[in-house]
């Protein structure tokens, strides 16, 4: 079995945010034309009763997620899904659902678009970094010389921001960083911005009413593994508690890990809950024999024709 993790699906016809790095709805469309007829699309609920009863995926079975829940899923995903008589799973974080937050990631993924000039922003991140940092950090010559980055989809500048926004550099500093950053090319309204994003509780339900699955995406999107037991036991208690409330949820449900990052606490939390299925962003095929099923891969739309 093959799981696909798909992010952005953009019509970028319509968009003025043209370097979003993203799937066109177009080439989704060709996508599922072409999983279609090579695979056999599973729905959310096949996966769940195969994970539960132990039975075996086969080979050419496939699920489709969608991760951080875009409106775009909303108004593109949902009625290719529906005419192709498919479903997936879809993973929105609880804080973009409420509508009054744009994710880091997602500011740093709209600042890139909008800044052509990558080393010029790497450059405002360094004079932010050597003004701000302490006095026995390294300076942001010695730091940039020091990182080495696998990428797999990006250019080098790229990574580097990322790699400095999303992970290097101290909590405080990042999050100042992008919100400067994002205020100043991107928006200056967050909530307008944020309702143009991402699905509400009402699109979600529809998305259920479907046939598809919401699952569980963190609440506020953070690495996992960032945390001690009980910040995780918090922050995913606090996730699932919601979705309940809400009605998203009633029992078995997914746990799609933000960034791909979770730890053995992570695991030892999550099997008290109801959740049956972990999903990482390790690329691989499902084999349950060499995956455990809190600890699925998956491989990115990108690993595919379109
Ligand atoms: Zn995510």
């Amino acid at each position: 079995m093959k799981i696909i993790m798909y992010h952005y699906i953009r019509d970028f016809k319509k968009t003025k945010y043209k370097n979003i790095k993203g799937l066109d709805v177009r080439e989704f469309l060709n996508q599922v034309k072409y999983l279609k007829s090579k695979f056999n699309i599973i729905s959310p609920e096949e996966v769940k009763w195969i994970i539960k009863n132990k039975k075996s995926f086969k080979k050419n079975d496939c699920w489709l997620t969608f991760d951080d829940g875009y409106i775009d899923h909303y108004k593109y995903v949902l009625p290719i899904l529906n005419k192709y008589k498919i479903n997936g799973s879809f993973y929105p974080p609880v804080n973009t659902t409420l509508q009054k937050i744009i994710l880091d990631v997602n500011k740093i993924h709209f600042v890139l678009d909008r800044v052509k000039d990558k080393e010029n922003l790497i450059n405002k991140i360094g004079l932010f970094y050597n003004h701000h940092k302490k006095k026995k950090w390294i300076s942001f010559s010695k730091l940039l010389l020091s990182i080495k980055l696998k990428k797999r989809f990006d250019d080098k500048n790229t990574a580097i921001i990322k790699f400095l926004l999303q992970q290097y550099l101290p909590k405080n500093m990042k999050k100042k960083i992008i919100n400067d950053l994002f205020k100043r090319y991107v928006s200056i309204s967050i909530t307008k911005f944020s309702r143009k994003l991402y699905m509400n509780l009402g699109h979600l339900k529809e998305l259920i009413h479907n046939g598809n699955e919401i699952g569980m995406h963190s609440y506020d999107h953070d690495r996992l593994n960032f945390m001690n037991y009980s910040q995780q036991n918090y922050e995913i208690s606090k996730t699932i508690n919601f979705w309940k409330k809400n009605k998203i949820i009633d029992k078995d449900f997914s746990y799609c890990y933000p960034y791909g990052s979770y730890n053995s606490n992570t695991l030892r939390i999550l099997k008290k809950t109801n959740c049956i299925i972990g999903l990482t962003t390790k690329v691989s095929r499902v084999d349950l024999k060499k995956y455990k099923k809190f600890e699925l891969p998956r491989f990115d739309t990108n690993d595919f024709p379109k």
